[in-house]
């Protein structure tokens, strides 16, 4: 920790500057609830600042007019450069995030794969020659949007912001990040790996700020072109009626209640394993967490107990000493979680562990597992966000999908099985833009991510996110 800055500034047109009220924000490490660093904090005429910057840099078009080779060696260096912070990275996510070393450096490693995934892209983007006849040339073209406002969560921070960042400089735009006020030091990387990597100035430009205050002057600015909102559903409902206004393209990657479905042909260790990981890495604080199983009623009562052995296997501590059961990201976040156990107790739900917070400093909750849950119950279909899974049991397949499809939300859901026709008959209809099949979190940088219903629109990751970072402009000719 003593090696850790504390205090950190903004990154606007390539300068690092204070906000212009001179504010800062204090930052908090979630393991002991003790803030030990300070972040300048974003308001209305910052954000004025950081957006006017991103568009000097678009009118430049040194990004735009860069031969591709050269832009796929940018974002190459971007990755290089991340991994090469990594060693000073890792200690810091994990200081104010709350998350474990060994996910820290997964985050970092993630990140600079979106950079390595994207440069691979970034010189095979382009339009086609579409026939119209003798006299006639006409072609397409991938024009960028310009600039991109992109407010960013706390839980994954730092890949979440290269998630959007990565795709959005291979297609020319330049970008005014709202970095996350619980957890916002490791998106400053990003910006040093941006100079060492030699990043033309203004294309990226990171601001930290209270969310209604930083983040609505930038998804309501009048100089941005195009946004990307990952976060709540509430939040991101809010900014797309301000969109709406203006008619600002969006991509929303919001929350889930995702639920995996077990049959009783499954590996049941495998599987009370995997449903463990599902709801306990992070304190559950994963949009795709697997929050519900739903659980053939033959091996309902197995897998809840394998899943308690799991649990009960884990160690709870520090991020810094690398236990798997950390903390949640803040006082707030641990009250809300536990009301949400306090009403599933109420409404007759039965909490086999868990149930209320750990009995120790900073903000610990202990992995919970409630049965005898309802469809009724608000722990059934609201998102919790914290390390707190619902089980409840099933007879036919037409039963588990209705209780899986069943809720507002629709990120990811999963189905253990070792019948593939049944896997993929399940995965048909599973109303989710993510399907895991025997394991939970499958999948990396290269597989599009988004939701279904109210969890969003848009996809990111993969090949499927470049077409959000690009419109399609023809040019049609009469020779
Ligand atoms: P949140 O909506 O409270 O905040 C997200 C971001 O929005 C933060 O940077 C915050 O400052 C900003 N914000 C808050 N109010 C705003 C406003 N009025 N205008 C503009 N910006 C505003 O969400 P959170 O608590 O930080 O993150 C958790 C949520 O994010 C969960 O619902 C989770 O499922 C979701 N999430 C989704 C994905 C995905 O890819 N689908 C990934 C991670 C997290």
């Amino acid at each position: 920790m003593s090696t850790i800055k504390n205090y950190w500034q903004n990154y606007i047109g390539g300068r690092w500057v204070d906000s212009v009220s001179g504010r800062r924000l204090p930052v908090e490490n979630p393991a002991t609830g003790r803030p030990f660093a300070e972040i300048a904090c974003a308001e209305g005429p910052d954000v004025d600042l950081a957006v006017e910057a991103a568009r000097r840099a678009v009118a430049g078009r040194a990004l735009y007019d860069m031969k591709p080779d050269k832009r796929c060696q940018l974002l190459n260096r971007m990755a290089s450069e991340v991994r090469a912070l990594g060693p000073e990275i890792i200690p810091v996510l994990t200081a104010d995030n709350g998350k474990n070393l060994e996910f820290s450096a997964d985050e970092v490693e993630g990140t600079a794969r979106y950079f390595e995934y994207y440069a691979g892209m970034a010189d095979k983007m382009h339009g086609r020659s579409i026939p119209l006849g003798d006299g006639y040339v006409d072609y397409t073209q991938l024009a960028p949007y310009g600039v991109s406002a992109q407010v960013v969560p706390w839980n994954f921070p730092l890949e979440l912001a290269a998630r959007s960042l990565a795709p959005a400089l291979a297609g020319a735009n330049a970008v005014v990040i709202k970095s996350p006020e619980l957890s916002p030091l490791a998106v400053c990387f990003l910006a040093i790996a941006a100079e060492k990597a030699g990043l033309p100035e203004g294309y990226l430009n990171i601001i930290c700020g209270l969310g209604n205050v930083a983040g609505e002057a930038l998804t309501g600015h009048l100089g941005i072109d195009h946004i990307v909102f990952t976060g709540s559903v509430a939040t991101g409902r809010r900014i797309l009626h301000k969109a709406a206004e203006r008619v600002v393209p969006c991509v929303m990657e919001m929350g889930g209640k995702s639920a995996g479905i077990v049959f009783p042909d499954a590996d049941l260790d495998a599987t009370a394993r995997s449903a463990a990981i599902g709801i306990l890495a992070h304190g559950g604080q994963v949009c795709s967490a697997g929050s519900r199983l739903i659980v053939h009623r033959s091996v309902h009562d197995q897998i809840v107990d394998k899943i308690v052995a799991v649990a009960k296997g884990f160690t709870m501590g520090p991020g810094d000493a690398n236990h798997f059961l950390t903390p949640l990201i803040s006082a707030n976040q641990l009250e809300k979680v536990e009301g949400y156990c306090r009403s599933g107790i109420q409404a007759g739900a039965k909490p086999v562990i868990g149930g209320k917070r750990a009995d120790r400093p900073g903000y610990f909750m202990s992995p919970t597992v409630f049965t005898g849950v309802t469809q009724d119950m608000t722990i059934h279909r609201e998102e919790i966000f914290g390390p707190v899974l619902s089980v409840l049991p099933f007879d036919e397949p037409d039963e588990a999908l209705s209780i899986a499809n069943g809720t507002e939300y629709g990120l990811a859901a999963g189905v253990y099985t070792r019948d593939l026709k049944r896997a993929h008959w399940m995965a048909d209809r599973l109303e989710a833009g993510t399907v895991f099949v025997n394991q939970w979190f499958a999948g990396g940088n290269e597989v599009p991510f988004g939701g279904f219903k109210r969890s969003g629109f848009g996809r990111e990751k993969g090949v499927e996110a470049l077409g959000n970072y690009v419109q399609v402009r023809n040019i049609a000719i009469r020779l």
